[in-house]
């Protein structure tokens, strides 16, 4: 029997993984264009940390650094 137990294999490669997946999806979110909330077009860039751009409807709006947030319309 072998014992996989131990506080060396907690952390370390595990928590490196995590981030880098967490770190994908943000990129891909940044890439992707996102639904506007106010015209609900698909048009919606970033413009810079935080910042929003709508192709759609020209408004420029703030929300979470990476993505748009997931408003009840
Ligand atoms: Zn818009």
């Amino acid at each position: 029997m072998v014992k996989h137990e131990g506080s060396s294999k907690t952390f370390g490669p595990r928590y490196g993984w995590t981030i880098k997946k967490k770190y994908d999806k943000i990129m891909q979110e940044q890439k992707a264009l996102h639904k506007c909330p106010y015209c609900n077009k698909e048009k919606v860039k970033r413009v810079s940390t935080g910042i929003w751009h709508c192709g759609g409807c020209s408004t420029k709006f703030t929300s979470k650094a990476y993505t748009v947030a997931k408003t009840k319309v």
